[in-house]
């Protein structure tokens, strides 16, 4: 049994109900969307048809590893409609960070290819992304790399080449309390196709930076509130109150809805279970109860019919 106060967008009343309540979708992308590059049935169809309907759109995700172009050929390609300025990846978040605090130096990147497109379109200068020069077989005798003395910022996002030697520069770097230390995101885990294989997120490499440093980073993905704060930045428009959150992921995007006042939609194609959603509902904890949505549905699709 689900406590009574989470809805199921199961029938006509409840869709209807709850589309009347906002005018602003901020929507997740991976396991909302699709799941790597398989398309999750019937969710092009549904938020087409929301936007059919007068309600706007913006793509929110803790996702580094491409541009906004990237993305926005992405979810063109699965038959979504959408453009540019609609899309929020964190390695967009991050550039426009590092543009609000007028930031001056190089950034170091553990992390992919997108967030070092993006800091190009700002003019910022950044190296990591790719395979490490260093030897593979590096170890602590060897340690006689050189430093850059003008790399100001470490950023760290999915890294699928990360290295030994990888990892030591980004805390040799972060170690220097002068140098900002950024997690694009902290998710624990990517949604994986085969359910067996656990993929490891950046959360993994930002712990294990701040266990090496004794630091904290600066997190700039969802559940932070700096994350809205890009959202309204260029679209000052919008209103938390007539904005709903949809995500797959309870410890992030219900987190983040509810720490920036959002209404809060779970759909179970992704990393968050009904049962998961249950526990979390059951506990006493305050912190558990931040990640309670208000609706949940099996997928987007579910609600397709009622719209
Ligand atoms: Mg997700």
């Amino acid at each position: 049994m689900k406590p009574s106060n989470i809805i199921d967008l199961n029938d006509r009343k409840a869709v209807e109900d709850f589309v009347n309540r906002f005018d602003y979708i901020i929507c997740d992308c991976d396991g909302v969307l699709w799941i790597d590059k398989d398309v999750i049935p019937g969710a092009p169809q549904t938020l087409n048809k929301l936007r059919s309907l007068g309600k706007k759109i913006i793509f929110a995700t803790n996702n580094s590893t491409k541009t906004r172009e990237e993305f926005l050929n992405k979810l063109k390609t699965f038959g979504f409609v959408a453009n540019l300025k609609e899309l929020f990846p964190s390695s967009y978040t991050t550039a426009i960070y590092l543009q609000m605090i007028k930031f001056s130096g190089k950034v170091y990147i553990l992390g992919s290819s997108g967030i070092a497109k993006e800091l190009a379109k700002v003019h910022i200068e950044s190296f990591g992304v790719g395979p490490d020069e260093t030897p593979s077989n590096w170890s602590p005798g060897m340690a006689d790399f050189d430093l850059d003395p003008n790399v100001k910022a470490v950023a760290v996002g999915f890294d699928n080449q990360l290295s030994f030697p990888k990892l030591a520069k980004a805390c040799s770097y972060v170690k220097n309390p002068k140098c900002l230390f950024i997690a694009t995101n902290r998710d624990e885990t990517y949604p994986s196709s085969k359910p067996e294989v656990v993929v490891p997120g950046p959360g993994a490499l930002v712990s294990a930076i701040e266990t090496v440093t004794g630091r904290e980073s600066i997190s700039l993905g969802k559940p932070g509130t700096f994350f809205f704060d890009c959202i309204r930045y260029i679209h000052p428009e919008i209103d938390p109150k007539r904005t709903v959150m949809i995500g797959d992921r309870l410890t992030t995007d219900m987190v983040f809805g509810h720490n920036n006042g959002l209404k809060t939609f779970h759909v179970q194609t992704g990393i968050g279970t009904f049962e998961e959603m249950i526990d979390f509902a059951r506990s006493d904890k305050s912190e558990d109860q931040l990640c309670v949505p208000e609706y949940y549905a099996k997928s987007l699709a579910q609600i397709l019919p009622f719209l």
